[in-house]
Order: C-alpha cells, then sequence, then structure tokens
C-alpha cells in the first residue's frame, strides 16, 4: 500500500504511515494541454529513461581532487535563542552522488571514484588550516557550528568511506552542532553511528524539494513523501536534528502553484520535526533546465514569489525558515526595488521576523 492508496480524510492513518508527518494530499492541478504535450514529448516517464535524459544534458565537470575541499566559507545562522552562531560551511570533494534529480548541479563538483581512506579528514584539515590564515580567521576561531556538504550524501559511503567516519568526527570534536546532507533512503544505523562518535548535535539535512507528490515523482529523486516521513521520525527517535531544503518553483509547476506548493512543503516539513527549512530557489546551469525551459516547462520564480513563501514560512514560528541569497540577483525584475527587497529577505534571515512589503511605482511589487 503506498500513500496514495489511503483515502484523504483519514488523515490519523497517512500520518502514521508517513512517520508523522501531516499534510500528504493531493497532487498539483494538471497542466495547460499545451505545456502537458510538451511534458509528454520531451520527459520520458520511467526513472532510468529520465536518468539518461538528464545525463545527456550536462556539461563537464569542474576540475576538483580529492586532496581538497572544493570550497569553503564562514556564515552566521541563527539558532532557536536567537543567537548569531558562527558556521564553517566546507565543502567536500567526493564521488558523485548516485541519483540523478533533474534540477541539481551539484555533480559539477564531484570526482567519478571513490576518494581514498583519509583523504575527506585531509580536506577538513586543509580547509580549516586555510581559514586560519585569512583575514577572517578570528571569526573561524568563533565558530561553534560546522556544515559537511558533500553534493550528496554523506551516508553514501561511495562518497565518504565508513572507516573516515571516527577520524572525521576527530576533527570536529569542538563543535557543538555538526550538519551533514542525505538522501533520505540512506537513513540508517550508520547515522546512528556517526552520530555516537560526535562530541557536538548531529543534525542531517535532508531535501525534500516539494510536498506535491506528481512533482516529486518528477523530479526523479526516487523519494515519496512516505520515505521521508519515515526517514525523519527515524532521526527523531534517534535524538537527531532534521534541517529540509524545499525548492521554490520546481520545474514543471507554475508561478501561482509555486507559491501554494512552497506553502504546503514549509508545513509538511515542520509537521515532520524539522528545525530549520532551507527554501531553495530553482536556478538554470546543469542543462536539463534550460531545455525544459525551452519548452515552457521550467522558469526561476520570481523574487515576488521567493519573497512570498519565506514570508509565508517565517509567520509561522514553527522553526527557522532561511531563504538560500546565493546568485538572487538572477531573480531580480526591477533594478529600482531590488536592494530593498533583498534587504527584507536578508532581515527574514537574520531576525526571524516579516518586514512590511517593499512597495515599489516602478513594479508595483510584482
Ligand atoms: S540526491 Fe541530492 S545531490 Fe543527489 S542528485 Fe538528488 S539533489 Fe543532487
Ligand atoms: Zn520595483
Amino acid at each position: 500500500m503506498t500513500i496514495s492508496d489511503i483515502p484523504g480524510e483519514n488523515s490519523a492513518i497517512r500520518r502514521d504511515i508517513a512517520g508523522g508527518c501531516e499534510g500528504l494530499s493531493e497532487a498539483s492541478p494538471q497542466r495547460s494541454s499545451a505545456s502537458a504535450l510538451a511534458f509528454a514529448e520531451i520527459y520520458p516517464r520511467s526513472p532510468g529513461e529520465r536518468d539518461q535524459w538528464i545525463l545527456s544534458h550536462r556539461s563537464v565537470r569542474n576540475s576538483v581532487t580529492a586532496q581538497r575541499a572544493y570550497a569553503f566559507l564562514l556564515e552566521k545562522e541563527r539558532s532557536e535563542t536567537g543567537e548569531r552562531k558562527q558556521v564553517a560551511t566546507i565543502f567536500l570533494t567526493n564521488r558523485e552522488c548516485p541519483w540523478r534529480c533533474l534540477m541539481c548541479d551539484l555533480w559539477k563538483n564531484t570526482l567519478p571514484e571513490t576518494p581514498p581512506i583519509g583523504a575527506i579528514p585531509d580536506q577538513i584539515d586543509r580547509a580549516f588550516a586555510e581559514l586560519e590564515t585569512t583575514e577572517r580567521a578570528g571569526e573561524f576561531r568563533a565558530t561553534t557550528w560546522v556544515k559537511l556538504y558533500n553534493s550528496g550524501s554523506f551516508f553514501d559511503r561511495h562518497a565518504i568511506p565508513f572507516d573516515d567516519y571516527a577520524a572525521i568526527a576527530g576533527r570536529i570534536s569542538s563543535f557543538q552542532r555538526v550538519v551533514v546532507e542525505s538522501h533520505p533512503a540512506l537513513i540508517t544505523e550508520s547515522v546512528v553511528h556517526f552520530r555516537d562518535l560526535l562530541a557536538g548535535k548531529l543534525e542531517i539535512a535532508m531535501g525534500l524539494e516539494t510536498a506535491d507528490p506528481s512533482v516529486l515523482d518528477q523530479l526523479n529523486k526516487r523519494m515519496t513523501l512516505e520515505q521521508f516521513g519515515r526517514a525523519a521520525a527515524f532521526l527523531h527517535v534517534h535524538g537527531i536534528d532534521l534541517r529540509t531544503f524545499v525548492l521554490v518553483k520546481p520545474p514543471f509547476v507554475n508561478e501561482t502553484d509555486a507559491i501554494e506548493w512552497a506553502q504546503r512543503s514549509i508545513d509538511f516539513a515542520f509537521s515532520c520535526g524539522a528545525r530549520v527549512v532551507s527554501l531553495i530557489p530553482v536556478r538554470f546551469g546543469n542543462g536539463a533546465l534550460e531545455s525544459l525551459a525551452r519548452l515552457g516547462l521550467f522558469s526561476p520564480p520570481k523574487l515576488t514569489t521567493l519573497e512570498m513563501a519565506a514570508a509565508y514560512g517565517v509567520g509561522l514560528r514553527r522553526g527557522t525558515v532561511l531563504v538560500d541569497l546565493w546568485d538572487v540577483e538572477q531573480l531580480a525584475a526591477c533594478k529600482r526595488c531590488f536592494s530593498r527587497r533583498l534587504a527584507r529577505l536578508e532581515q527574514m534571515n537574520d531576525l526571524q521576523i516579516v518586514p512590511l512589503a517593499v512597495q515599489c511605482q516602478s513594479c508595483d511589487g510584482k
């Protein structure tokens, strides 16, 4: 039996099966006939064919090496108690994720092979050493949270060798909070093992992407809401925090539905126990999305859509809602109000408040 077999009225049973998450619901409305035709003609139905279609649109990988993390940065993030935590984020270089999600471009900074044992701890050492030599060394020394993002799943043993877990935990023993990412399918006892090696609190970031079951299927993540719910429940039982990524305007979704589904996805994430919901505006860059865009099946969200999703989530006060502002200039449609809109989003991130919407005579706030 799957979630979709269960009658909508029986929400208690639906929640139970999904591990406590609420809001499992019907799929998004039908597309217009023109876009439905384009969809049927271009986008394969089976996961295997979709993998091939997505792969066929890729460009080449960036030149990266197992000897060093491909990036690292310092940032601040608000905690539940209102503190601005200093965070060190390390983007580890490892083998490519085995999934082929339609919207993903993380493969660009990955390797075709598993790094040798010891390479990942060395990457962390090197990144920390380099942070110590920058003009922000003082900020680095004040970091209490660390994010180890690996362009896939930390618990994918072909990406991060299991035999490196203890060495990695040793490198980050001074941090109060450790955030790693994982596909829900890889939330198993390995997670508990890693948790037990850490001195700080483990938090796992999982991509919910969208609570719209039909769009989720089309994203080719090979994950259901039920599976996400079960993984979230597992983390909860084992005292591990959950961070959730929600896409704002994934492919196949129009602007109006994008707002509604972002909101429903935020609701779903919080009902699964998320401590943080991170909103990701879907961007061009992986080849497949550009191809869909030419057929009218994808366009990035408007800035107002992102603002509305963020305002809804922050306004709920059910947990922290963050907007990924990387490259958000790409969404700017009006030069006169962009900086004020960006400042509003930054305030939402930093203060978890919803400032008044920006008024603009040029674009009328659209
Ligand atoms: S599971 Fe995550 S990293 Fe892997 S392809 Fe999907 S979005 Fe990308
Ligand atoms: Zn404007």
